[in-house]
């Protein structure tokens, strides 16, 4: 079993008797192959003391984090674009070329921040479920998986009961605790917070419990194909595939998601459009409001 475990905010003494006694305990004295931690000396320390072999990788929460601080001086246009250029390439001559567009666009090479994103490109953590998602989901789906995804991190996982091939786990952060039900022989998984049959994602308690199972590949069943990049998000459509009225909601919600964003990115290409889009909408927020 490939375990993951992350560490968070504690001293070193605690993480070590978490480490060893919970752990190890856990895993019946294997250490993990792998751990997510964050940078602080405290958790490296305790880390190499109760496990030598594993490799240290970066938390993709921390990544994130250090992305929100660092891009906020930069103007939003850039911050979509590099986002693009992160999650949305494809190969790494794709992203070398979009890259040395966008840095060399806002004359940002000598930025030292961005030099090192450039550099630890080959160190960042990429999940296979996340590598995955990001091939299939529009980037607006994406972003939102995504964050479920590095959400999932910070929450402790405990299994409470195992019946044949069904088990159920305890997923939980601080006083927030949700119950995950997993089958093992079909991959089916629900959660008590039922964001998935909600919206249409798989929540981070779900992926909480698939990254400790070690399920690498999201089941065909939660990537509804609705969401994919293959799809138009057209209105007919929409209204004909769909038979659940919660099903309705979630797609609509999702369908003028989409439809806002691509407004966003014409809408902000240039002054005039940005004027333009702005009438545009606010004539049809009044025709919407009127409509009974
Ligand atoms: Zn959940």
């Amino acid at each position: 079993m490939n375990s993951t475990m992350v560490a968070d905010e504690y001293s070193k003494e605690s993480f070590l008797w978490l480490f060893q006694s919970i752990w190890l305990r856990a895993m019946r004295g294997r250490p993990p192959r792998s751990i997510v931690a964050d940078q602080d000396l405290p958790i490296k320390q305790a880390l190499s003391r109760v496990f030598p072999g594993a490799h240290h990788r970066y938390s993709a929460w921390q990544i994130r984090e250090t992305e929100r601080v660092n891009l906020r001086p930069f103007p939003s246009e850039f911050e979509y674009e590099y986002e693009k250029c992160l999650y949305q390439t494809q190969t790494v001559v794709e992203f070398d070329s979009v890259w040395n567009t966008l840095v060399d666009k806002y004359g940002l090479r000598d930025n030292v921040w961005l030099r090192e994103v450039y550099e630890h490109r080959e160190n960042w953590m990429k999940e296979p479920v996340e590598e995955q998602c990001r091939r299939l989901y529009t980037l607006t789906v994406f972003r939102i998986f995504q964050n479920e995804l590095v959400q999932s991190y910070n929450y402790l996982c405990l299994k409470t009961h195992e019946e044949g091939a069904v088990s159920r786990f305890w997923v939980r952060k601080e006083s927030e605790k949700h119950a995950v039900t997993f089958s093992a022989s079909n991959l089916s998984s629900s959660c008590s917070c039922q964001m998935f049959e909600h919206e249409g994602v798989l929540c981070r308690h779900i992926l909480k419990v698939f990254n400790l199972l070690d399920v690498r590949e999201l089941p065909s069943r939660y990537i509804l194909h609705i969401w994919t990049k293959n799809t138009e998000f057209g209105f007919v459509r929409v209204v004909e595939s769909v038979v659940s009225s919660r099903d309705l909601k979630a797609l609509m919600v999702w369908s003028l998601r989409e439809a806002a964003s691509k407004y966003i990115e014409f809408g902000t290409s240039s002054l005039e459009k940005y004027k333009l889009a702005y009438e545009i909408m606010r004539e049809g927020g009044k025709k919407l409001c009127c409509q009974r």
